[in-house]
């Protein structure tokens, strides 16, 4: 728990513990009450310099201006109406824009709620239009909570214990994470093992003529934050070619200019058959999208899916803001940049401090991987540095199936001090160990 809590704090957490579930995680004790730019203000007055993004949503900083009134001023005219019940221009408008901005594969799109959400419903899709039902995942992955985004993730058996049985014909395949490899090769000198072992599970348990989708984040997420090699993913989108399964790109939490591109896929030059989207789309508004092929969407009849809150109002005006402000304000080059930035000072820590094991990243989706001298996973220092980075005013995130990769994942327009003021909070945590 974090210093500085004030007796009222204490009492708000206390009277929290009696209402609100206990199931949902907490990273911190922080009572958050305000966020300007890329600080987030405590209820206790402390300031923290906030590069969790509220789980990379954030991606335009706390509370744009431009966010704030294009929300603000909607909110003035429809709050809601529900998109079954009567034709919402935003929609178009939004639709419109993701169409133009994701990649030329992907034409149309069903706009949802939350990220797990949409992959419940890229899911339904795949397998509507397929007429098929495998879906193949990797080990490693995170999608979401709900029942069928669940069993499409395994980033923690955590997540899935307790919940057999889980969604059927849904198959693991290894991620490409190279730095502990599942098969055991090294990146120096393997030759992507990994896809030969995708290809074996279709030619035995994973018959290819009954797989709907493959689903893939295109840089692992909560499971490491792990780019994979583009090898990987063009010899994935082969093997959906050949044999007619479809792609989908979780692009959920790699979105919106996360990795310096406005979406993973343009990093790799890998288009999907069906991406979905969340996080960032809106700075924080609760939307979700999938978008696919229109050749796909066109065989999903009216009804055989929907939503309430699907394409909100307010949420899309606050989608649209978010993506100009992307656009207008140079900040998939400043990703880049301040990635840069990070990376270059990570790799000299990572030469001063042996603790780090790996560090790996695009654009501001940055993870720094820590290992024991052994080797093995290093979950207390993540832990000892996430917590003396909180006392110093940094606020970090953790993932990784050990919770052994500190994340950076901070707005996109962090300018140069801050990523500096980061980087001497992450050193002295460093030194601290
Ligand atoms: N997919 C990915 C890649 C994610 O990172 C997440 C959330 N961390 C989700 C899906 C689920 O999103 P949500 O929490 O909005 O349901």
């Amino acid at each position: 728990m974090e210093a500085g809590l004030q007796e009222t704090d204490i009492e708000i957490l206390a009277r929290e513990a009696a209402v609100i579930a206990p199931t949902l995680a907490r990273y911190t004790s922080i009572i958050a009450e305000r966020g300007e730019g890329s600080y987030l203000y405590a209820r206790n007055g402390r300031k923290y310099l906030d590069f969790a993004s509220g789980i990379a949503t954030n991606n335009v900083g706390h509370c744009h201006p431009r966010v704030v009134q294009a929300a603000t001023e909607q909110v003035k005219k429809l709050i809601h109406t529900c998109s079954s019940v009567a034709h919402v221009e935003l929609n178009v408008l939004l639709a419109e824009k993701l169409v133009q901005i994701t990649p030329p594969s992907v034409d149309m799109c069903f706009l949802a709620n939350t990220g797990a959400e949409a992959i419940e419903g890229a899911l339904k899709l795949a397998r509507y239009v397929s007429r098929k039902s495998i879906v193949i995942a990797f080990a490693g992955a995170f999608h979401g909570r709900t029942l069928g985004a669940v069993s499409v993730t395994s980033s923690k058996a955590h997540y899935r214990a307790g919940y057999q049985p889980l969604l059927p014909s849904v198959f693991m395949a290894p991620y490409p994470y190279c730095f502990r490899c599942p098969l055991g090769h090294h990146r120096d000198t393997c030759s992507l093992e990994c896809l030969s072992y995708l290809r074996y599970m279709l030619k035995t348990f994973a018959p290819a003529e009954d797989v709907a989708a493959i689903i893939i984040e295109p840089v692992l997420g909560e499971g490491g934050y792990v780019p994979p090699p583009v090898e990987y993913l063009r010899g994935l989108r082969q093997v959906c070619d050949q044999h007619g399964i479809l792609l989908i790109f979780d692009e959920v939490q790699t979105g919106f200019g996360r990795t310096g591109e406005m979406f993973a896929s343009q990093v790799f030059g890998v288009d999907p058959d069906i991406m979905t989207v969340a996080k960032g789309i809106a700075s924080g508004f609760p939307l979700s999208a999938i978008v696919a092929s229109s050749r796909l969407m066109k065989n999903w009849p009216a009804g055989t899916h929907g939503s309430t809150f699907g394409g909100n109002p307010v949420s899309c005006a606050a989608a649209l803001a978010s993506i100009s402000v992307i656009e207008e304000e140079g900040l998939l080059a400043n990703a880049r940049a301040r990635g840069n930035q990070l990376m270059g000072r990570l790799e000299d820590f990572k030469r001063a401090f042996p603790a780090i094991c790996d560090v790996r990243g695009v654009g501001l989706m940055i993870g720094i991987e820590l290992g024991k001298p052994d080797g093995s996973p290093d979950k207390e220092a993540v832990a000892a540095i996430r917590e003396k980075c909180l006392q110093d005013g940094l606020l970090l995130l953790s993932c990784g199936t050990a919770e052994n990769v500190i994340r950076l994942v901070p707005p996109l327009n962090v300018s140069e001090a801050e990523v500096e003021e980061a980087l001497g909070i992450i050193e002295r945590a460093l030194r601290n160990i």
